[in-house]
């Protein structure tokens, strides 16, 4: 069986254009067979579940005969995956008859979702994670605090939510709109806020995903995009001066002070509590965008860089993300951050999230991290999509990531074939600065996430846009039509 499964790898046949198994992502391997089941009542009802210790984690084998439908697997993802499959390939009460073996090609499946430069709230999220497992998707990476917003309930330091989940306003989207405008933006002077998960609504979120074979990876920023944290709690910040969440976009020069001792307490006491609600392996702890320009005239920040011997303030950021790793690690969690840590020359057991492009992942890799992969083209899915007429596009930084440009993506290109091992997979980022509302936040990732769920998941071998672009319009109106998504067209 085991064999027979990862076997299936080589030899995986490409589903046609006009098939009738009409999946999204592609399974591995597909045999078409004559005849089809009929299905009276709940399909769930109706399949005979085995357990097969040698089938791959997440694996799973579907037959389906005239007779009976079976599944055989190891463990309840493998289940809940046929299960998927077998939602799409349900038409007028009847199921074709097929032999498929299918197993993911990456262990990490990810979708980001920013919540801090807007705030979409659990029902949204919970829709988000019901589109991400029919797509077999499997991490939600939680972007959770931001220059613009702090959004989660911390007891121990209550202001981060009575003050840093509130801005004194957002940029009007209107004047984005206007011809040859870029980046200019007016405050529309409405707080935004207070907008944050309480810590009961985190534990219903996490178990809503759990039971959807979903892990959420919540981020913790350090040591920049702090500014919400700073307004909380002045003296987190190198000055003491006290500021407001930003109501604009960017990224602020006032981060974390890197040479106080109460920064670091008050990170270990957010990470404890956060690691107590979320019970995932991997942690995020940011390090992207971090200007030094505090950090050099800090007198605090110098001391330590003198005291500990790390040359510049580069070298400090180099040891934030060493202690907070090592703290992570005590909680039994592995720390990511973003490709900027490997300046800090991190530890062999930190994952680099490669952003930039996939140099970082690259070299991650070169240097025995592992790494997941989400460069800005293609996988940044706030990017205009190329739509003749797209109402929801405000501003382009330069990148034009069509559904097909989604779908030629790879994790492990330019990665030498030692150390493939080392890419956990990839995920889609959808960052909110342009985006007001759930449904423009959806238009953006739907069907984009499709075709980056259908790299993550499928082979290369027999990898081709003709055939997703045959398949994905089922998939695309099934999320309309069961999950009320507002998916973007496919031209
Ligand atoms: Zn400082």
């Amino acid at each position: 069986m085991n064999k027979m499964i990862v076997g299936a790898m080589a030899g995986a046949l490409a589903i046609s254009a006009n098939a009738a198994i009409n999946v999204v992502p592609r399974p591995a391997f597909v045999q078409e067979r004559e005849g089809f089941y009929a299905v009276e009542g709940r399909i769930a009802d109706k399949v005979t579940f085995v357990s097969d210790s040698r089938v791959p984690a997440e694996a799973y084998r579907l037959v389906v005969t005239p007779n009976g439908i079976y599944v055989t697997t190891s463990d309840e993802a493998g289940k809940f995956y046929a299960m998927q499959t077998l939602r799409q390939m349900v038409d007028g009460g009847k199921v074709p008859c097929v032999f498929i073996d299918d197993l993911p090609r990456f262990k990490w499946r990810g979708l980001h979702f920013d919540d801090c430069r807007h705030f979409f709230g659990k029902e949204e999220l919970m829709k988000t994670i019901d589109a991400m497992a029919l797509n077999k998707l499997n991490v939600l990476h939680w972007h959770l605090t931001e220059d613009q917003g702090w959004r989660i309930e911390i007891k121990k330091y209550p202001e981060l939510t009575t003050k840093g989940s509130v801005r004194p306003g957002s940029p009007k989207p209107e004047v984005l709109k206007t011809p040859g405008c870029k980046d200019h933006w007016e405050n529309n002077n409405i707080p935004y806020g207070p907008y944050f998960y309480t810590q009961d609504d985190v534990r219903e979120i996490v178990a809503y995903a759990a039971a959807r074979h979903i892990t959420i990876v919540p981020e913790i920023e350090l040591p920049g995009h702090a500014l919400a944290e700073i307004s909380a709690y002045p003296e987190l910040g190198c000055t003491g001066e006290q500021f407001d969440p930003w109501w604009h976009w960017g990224v602020s020069e006032h981060i974390f002070c890197g040479g106080n001792d109460k920064v670091i307490s008050f990170l270990e006491d957010v990470l404890s509590e956060v690691c107590e609600l979320f019970p995932g392996p991997v942690v995020h702890i940011g390090g992207d965008e971090a200007p030094k320009k505090m950090w050099k005239k800090c007198p605090k920040c110098q001391a330590r860089i003198e005291a500990l011997g790390l040359g510049d303030e580069e070298g400090l950021q180099g040891w934030m993300t060493d202690h907070f790793t090592k703290f992570l690690a005590t909680k039994g969690k592995r720390a990511v951050g973003w490709d900027e840590v490997l300046d800090g020359n991190p530890g062999k057991d930190t994952i680099i999230m490669s952003w930039r492009g996939p140099q970082g992942g690259i070299k991650a890799a070169a240097r025995g991290n592992d790494a997941v992969m989400c460069p800005i083209d293609p996988c940044y899915i706030d990017n205009p999509q190329g739509l003749a007429d797209d109402p929801y596009e405000y501003i382009n930084y330069g990148f034009v990531d069509s559904l097909e440009r989604c779908y030629q993506f790879n994790p492990t290109d330019g990665i030498p074939e030692d150390q493939v091992k080392h890419i956990l997979g990839g995920q889609g980022n959808n960052w909110t600065e342009y985006t007001w509302n759930g449904s423009e936040y959806e238009w953006k990732m739907w069907p984009r996430m499709c075709a980056l769920a259908e790299c993550l998941w499928s082979p290369v071998e027999g990898k081709s846009w003709e055939c997703f672009k045959a398949r994905v319009p089922a998939m695309r109106r099934r999320l309309i039509r069961e999950l009320h998504i507002n998916c973007a067209p496919i031209e």
